[in-house]
């Protein structure tokens, strides 16, 4: 699904966080929502989700205005980055929620779930857990819980919000494999928020640079890298370098 963002603006009280956004996503690919910490890349996910209401502008999914639409309408899948997986319910429960919890009429018969909710957890190498707690389970292998998930529902789009942050390097860089081999086998187009250069660089087909509520660059890692228009990529790239 495409998703067309137009003149998007947003603000907290007298706080401009968003300044006349214009984006554009293309199907399939993964993007990354790449900024200093305050530049509006959170509110930007947010606002495409549903979760937030923009103050002025437009967003289309597939050339449909879905502004009006409710989170529930808009066919997303979350990640956010403290896990939200539900304690007190099994992997293959929380994988399985969002199936059971659909209106009777769409929803899947026991024995479709229980298949759906198994290749899941195959997708992300975590057959074995179906019975486990999450408490049981590495920071790690609940976010990758956290994307079959995420994913059980078929989203048309797949938004999340610092997925790998409250992670250790070590994990976070396995995750972020994880999380590119994941997107190449599926292809759902995907928008996910980070803070860390390296991260999207490394992961992202598409690289967009937010400050202070606008976006000032936008373009392959290649293109980010080769010119970095802003200083918060352009310091960090002088860093490696
Ligand atoms: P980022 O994700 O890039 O760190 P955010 O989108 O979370 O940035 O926030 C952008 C700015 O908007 C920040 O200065 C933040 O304090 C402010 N902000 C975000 N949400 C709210 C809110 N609900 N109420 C007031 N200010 C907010």
């Amino acid at each position: 699904m495409s998703i067309h963002i137009e003149q998007i603006s947003k603000r907290f009280g007298q706080f401009q966080a968003l300044n006349q956004i214009n984006l554009q996503l293309n199907t399939g690919e993964l993007t990354a929502l790449l900024g200093p910490s305050g530049s509006g890349k959170t509110t930007l996910l947010r606002i495409i989700a549903g979760l937030e209401q923009a103050d002025s502008g437009l967003i289309r999914f597939n050339q449909q205005d879905i502004s009006q639409q409710h989170v529930s309408e808009r066919g997303v899948g979350f990640v956010f980055q403290h896990y939200a997986l539900f304690k007190h319910m099994t992997v293959f429960e929380n994988v399985a929620y969002g199936l059971t919890v659909k209106p009777k009429k769409l929803r899947p018969s026991k024995a479709d779930i229980a298949k759906k909710v198994h290749n899941l957890l195959e997708l992300v190498q975590l057959g074995w857990t179906a019975d486990r707690y999450p408490a049981q389970l590495s920071g790690g292998q609940r976010q990758r819980i956290a994307l079959a998930r995420a994913l059980a529902v078929e989203p048309k789009m797949l938004l999340l919000d610092e997925p790998f942050g409250a992670l250790d390097a070590k994990v976070r860089a396995e995750l972020r494999r994880w999380l590119r081999r994941l997107h190449d086998e599926i292809h759902v187009t995907s928008v996910f928020v980070t803070h860390d250069q390296e991260e999207a660089l490394e992961v992202a087909d598409r690289i967009v640079v937010m400050n202070q509520g606008q976006i000032e660059q936008h373009g392959t890692p290649e293109q980010v890298y080769d010119h970095p228009a802003n200083p918060f990529v352009y310091e960090f790239l002088g860093n490696v370098n």
